[in-house]
């Protein structure tokens, strides 16, 4: 194959990047390299390329090792310096090569339906967070955040990333606005998931899918349609903080957001939303077979105290305690409860009495919800009141 001298270097810049990432343990379990060297070889099969590089690619199938990560997310990823070395060698045709990890993920029902470096904080709230690679921010976003934030993550990649960002917003039609914010990936070549995503939000894609105006090498969202693009753009606002690492910027901004809050979106798959079931009371009272609690605060003594009877009104145990968990800890591990609902009535009376033995209100035990009078007890107990 005859290059010209200019060629014939970026050429071997190619192969020598190559062998930097086959050297490298963190690249052999990336998914981006593993990407880059199936590519390559369903680019250059036998035959076809420099045979230089056929064989480079060869021996780098050897180097890689059990994929750990899709990318790790490097400040200058390798794998694009392959592809633009060897796109100034051989032509455009390289440059469309895929170089990071694009499978489509399996979606999970629930929200959010797509995995991710995220952590949910609530559902019914519309701002979420998206610290690009600043980890210790999105802990501290979680730490601090309030009622309007629904959800803290990462993003490392201008398309996976951004592409299941997307799903995973339009996934819940309270969220409004991404906050960007964070370092933007700071490769001389690579990913700037940051830059792409605000791009996205004012220009778009074209009609390849690539993000207009996006400056990353691989800003492609190919396993999302033109028609969940649209929709993200015009549903949720992108506030563009990218660089702010200040996380109190970031939580003002988040309130700025939801005092704004334009109310629900219109949701792009109904079929997808999580919907809330209305509340309702039990048509019927079923008694614990187990047997039925009363709640007594004793004030005298800063305690609670918790007598469970057998149904034929034996009393088989009493459990004392300064707190609700103190109480319903032995209870449940002695098996004197064996119905849920029954569970989540003890919580709420005992969790009712520890209020009441802290502000010193008087505490009178209510029936269960749907009974007129209590199946589990004297209406009063308030001992040394
Ligand atoms: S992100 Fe790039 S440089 Fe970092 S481990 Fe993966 S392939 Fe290697």
């Amino acid at each position: 194959m005859n290059l010209s001298r200019e060629k014939e270097q970026a050429f071997k810049e190619a192969l020598t990047y190559l062998q930097e990432a086959m050297a490298a343990e963190k690249c052999q379990a990336c998914g981006c390299f593993h990407q880059l060297v199936v590519a390559l070889g369903q680019a250059f099969p036998a035959g076809v390329g420099p045979q230089e590089l056929r064989e480079t690619v060869e021996a780098a199938k050897l180097c890689l090792v059990e994929r750990q990560y899709d990318c790790l997310g490097c400040e200058v990823c390798i794998p694009p310096l392959v592809v633009n070395a060897l796109t100034q060698a051989l032509g455009e045709a390289v440059a469309d090569l895929e170089v990071c990890p694009t499978e489509k993920v399996e979606e999970r029902r629930g929200w959010p339906p797509l995995p991710g470096a995220y952590q949910v904080l609530r559902y019914q709230a519309p701002v979420a967070v998206c610290c690009l690679t600043a980890e210790d921010l999105a802990a501290a976003v979680v730490r601090e955040a309030g009622p309007e934030i629904a959800i803290v993550g990462t993003l490392h990649t201008e398309n996976l990333g951004i592409e299941r960002l997307i799903q995973n917003v339009l996934g819940n039609p309270h969220l409004r606005f991404v906050i960007v914010c964070g370092p933007d990936s700071k490769q001389a070549v690579g990913h700037y998931p940051g830059q792409s995503l605000a791009a996205l939000a004012q220009q778009g894609i074209d009609d390849r899918r690539r993000i207009i105006g996006a400056r990353g090498r691989r800003p492609l969202l190919k396993n999302l349609s033109p028609e969940s693009v649209a929709h993200f753009r015009e549903m949720v606002e992108v506030v563009d903080l990218i660089g702010e690492t200040d996380v109190t910027q970031v939580l003002l901004a988040a309130n700025q957001c939801a005092s704004r809050n334009p109310g629900l979106a219109r949701p792009f798959e109904a079929s997808s939303i999580l919907a809330p079931v209305p509340g309702y009371l039990p048509a019927r009272m079923v008694s614990d077979p187990a047997g039925y609690f009363v709640v007594y605060v004793d004030r005298s003594r800063g305690m609670l105290s918790l007598e469970h009877y057998l149904n034929d009104g034996v009393l088989d145990t009493v459990i004392e305690g300064a707190t609700a968990a103190e109480l319903y800890t032995p209870a449940i591990d002695r098996g004197l409860i064996s119905r849920l609902d029954h569970a989540a009535y003890l919580g709420r009376e005992l969790a009712r009495a520890e209020e009441s033995l802290r502000v010193g209100e008087p505490f009178v035990q209510d029936a269960a919800p749907e009974l007129a009078s209590s199946a589990c007890g004297p209406a009063c107990h308030e001992a040394g009141a």
